[in-house]
């Protein structure tokens, strides 16, 4: 068995170090990880500068670049052998809805998903690493369960992608799992000018908005049931139930 373990908070963070615990005797573990927070740069490559890779004390790898960038090295470069799983995580913050969009953790596991390697983002649903230890239990099971089924599944199924939210609780691995699709938020809240000491105008992006849709069924209201999220993913993003009305469109041209 072997591991691949990225994330989008850089190779510093807790939660890398977290997962890389998670999977102790599960297999070989690869750790591919960016050298500096890249939270919210989605499925970004850098394509117009080289990327340089640095190995850390403790063996871990640490890239120039995205989250999509450190797992598209770890599997293209020559570097490792293909994993059998890629996992990305533990994110500092839930990716629930539409965040999802714009996550690097989602990402990093979507860059695996789309080698064709079955991949699960983490995400703890608190800012501040609270009950680290804690949602490491979760993902382990979760890591394990999720290793069965690929094991019961036949050659050449097409891997999954799976979205893991985690309550920031002391008791995350005595909560139930639900099964959830994505809820939506509203939009972000607006940008906010601010000066520097010299007094030039910059802008901070604004907060996340409220949510939205959190209907039974969501990652949203699951996490406020205080349950463990798990949303399947998939990268097909054809607006199917309009199709017709659009080809509808064509025809009258
Ligand atoms: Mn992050």
């Amino acid at each position: 068995m072997r591991i691949l373990i990225a994330n989008d908070d850089g190779y510093l963070a807790p939660g890398i170090a977290a997962l890389v615990q998670a999977c102790e005797g599960l297999g070989t573990v690869d750790v591919f990880a960016p050298e500096r927070n890249a939270s919210g740069t989605s499925n970004a490559l850098t394509l117009h500068q080289p990327l340089s890779l640095h190995t850390a004390a403790n063996g871990f790898n640490y890239v120039s670049g995205t989250p999509s960038d450190s797992v598209h090295l770890a599997l293209t470069a020559g570097l490792i052998p293909k994993p059998d799983l890629v996992l990305s995580g533990i994110n500092n913050g839930a990716n629930m809805g539409d965040d999802t969009l714009y996550s690097g953790t989602v990402a990093a596991a979507t860059e695996g998903h789309l080698f064709g390697v079955p991949a699960i983002a983490f995400s703890l649903v608190e800012k501040g690493w609270q009950h680290l230890d804690a949602a490491t239990r979760v993902a382990r099971r979760v890591i394990e369960h999720a290793l069965a089924q690929r094991a019961s599944e036949g050659q050449g199924t097409r891997p999954w992608l799976l979205n893991v939210n985690i309550p920031a609780r002391a008791d995350a691995d005595q909560l139930a799992w639900e099964v959830t699709r994505l809820g939506r938020r509203h939009a972000s809240f607006p940008a906010e000018p601010q000066r520097n000491p010299r007094g030039d105008l910059f802008y901070w992006i604004g907060s996340a908005g409220a949510a939205l849709d959190d209907a039974e069924g969501t990652d949203f209201h699951a996490i406020r049931e205080g349950r463990v999220s798990i949303t399947p993913l998939q990268v097909d993003m054809t607006d199917h139930a309009r199709l017709p009305a659009w080809q509808d469109w064509v025809r009258r041209r």
